[in-house]
């Protein structure tokens, strides 16, 4: 088999060195159970709390804020459950998000409109954002929460978090963000953007699958979502993954520490892939070029299925996606490509290519000899696309 070039980390990365150093000496010698009184325990209940600690540094945050959980999903249900039901007891039921959140977000927020809440799905610009100024206007008296992710998951398009922050703050009304493809990517104050809660998670930049963690403001209320022990200040009971989580500081210490240089790493890649790919006739960047992730290409190509474009790519080494994780395998568009405004037909033929700092300019190279040949040949056997070719359906894009 060919080098295998992966460009798929916005669904999950590998582990870093310094994150698997990090978890070893918790699975072998300092085993112990943190609620234990004896040393090995109390030797994993000093681990625990500087875990703690580093993650809260990376993020402007006291480590009081910082609860350990199994992922960006669990930490987005807890999270937005908590909020509206605090939001309940005082007869607010009204809750504002977007139309292009992650699943974790948006299965919950439907599970709550059976339960009777309302929430207003924001609409999201075609160049991937939603604006303060809609946010402001759709604050109601009885607005319990208001959820935005801080950037997407498909295309990178970064939200104005501090802006929405602020305005959030004004009418006193919980802001939530989903921040699972920002944290260890780009800078993320909590402070700063006036976030009172916020979702992370470990596998997304470089820590372990299984292991995340949930900012809660200090006096804003986080209601228990899992019922048990007394961990996490019995907000999420469980006995703690001890090594996950220190691997995943070691993560977000080592990715937060090389932000800078990352990002400027990842922004010429990039824009290097973009410029290569943007050369296909009849294809589209999908959101905003400058206003997005520093790893994150999410194009369109006209008159072919992204399925199968993922598969002849798999053929020559390259791994990659159409969108998110959660709808590959179906063959719905993806839901944040629809948000944009995209035809079915055009959202069908998407490719993601979500980089890392392991990626090489070899490797975006090769990236951009290898799509042309393979869209091309995908056009010569589409009907779809002999239709456009002969003037039957106009193009599109
Ligand atoms: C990956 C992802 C999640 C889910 O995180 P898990 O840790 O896999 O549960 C949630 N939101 C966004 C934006 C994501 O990219």
């Amino acid at each position: 088999m060919a080098k295998t070039i992966y460009v798929d980390n916005a669904a999950t990365t590998a582990m870093s060195d310094a994150a698997i150093a990090a978890m070893t000496p918790y699975l072998k010698e300092i085993y112990g159970n943190p609620s234990s009184l004896h040393t090995v325990g109390q030797v994993a209940k000093e681990a625990l709390e500087s875990a703690r600690e580093k993650i809260a540094k990376c993020i402007n945050a006291q480590p009081g804020e910082i609860y350990f959980t199994s992922g960006g999903s669990e930490s987005d249900n807890q999270a937005i459950r908590s909020a509206a039901y605090a939001g309940l007891a005082h007869g607010k039921k009204h809750i504002i998000s977007t139309a292009f959140e992650h699943h974790a977000v948006l299965h919950t927020l439907k599970k709550l409109e059976k339960e009777g809440f309302e929430v207003t799905y924001l609409d999201v610009h075609p160049y991937g954002a939603v604006t303060a100024k809609q946010v402001e206007e759709a604050i109601r008296d009885d607005t319990a929460l208001v959820t935005v992710m801080y950037a997407n998951n498909e295309i990178g398009t970064i939200q104005p978090i501090e802006e929405i922050g602020k305005a959030c703050k004004k009418r006193n009304v919980i802001f939530h963000t989903d921040a699972v493809q920002a944290v260890g990517h780009i800078p993320v104050d909590v402070r700063k953007d006036n976030i009172d809660m916020l979702s992370a998670s470990a596998h997304k930049f470089h820590g372990p699958k299984g292991v995340g963690f949930l900012f809660c403001r200090t006096g804003v209320p986080l209601k228990t979502f899992i019922e048990g022990g007394a961990q996490e200040k019995g907000r999420r009971a469980g006995t703690e993954n001890i090594a996950g989580v220190n691997a995943m500081a070691a993560a977000l210490c080592e990715a937060t520490g090389n932000l800078e240089k990352n990002m400027k790493k990842l922004a010429f890649l990039r824009d290097k892939l973009i410029d290569g790919l943007s050369r296909i006739p009849h294809s589209k960047l999908n959101g905003s070029r400058e206003n997005r992730l520093p790893g994150n290409v999410n194009m369109c190509f006209e008159g072919i299925e992204g399925e199968s474009l993922l598969l002849l790519l798999d053929a020559k080494g390259i791994c990659a996606s159409s969108g998110s994780a959660c709808t590959s395998g179906s063959l719905d568009p993806s839901h944040v490509l629809l948000a944009l405004g995209l035809p079915h037909e055009v959202a069908h033929g998407s490719l993601r290519l979500s980089l890392s700092e392991a990626n090489s300019e070899e490797d975006i190279d090769f990236i951009i000899r290898s799509v042309p040949e393979v869209v091309n040949y995908l056009r010569s056997i589409s009907p779809v696309w002999e239709d456009l070719e002969k003037g039957k359906r106009p193009h599109l894009i």
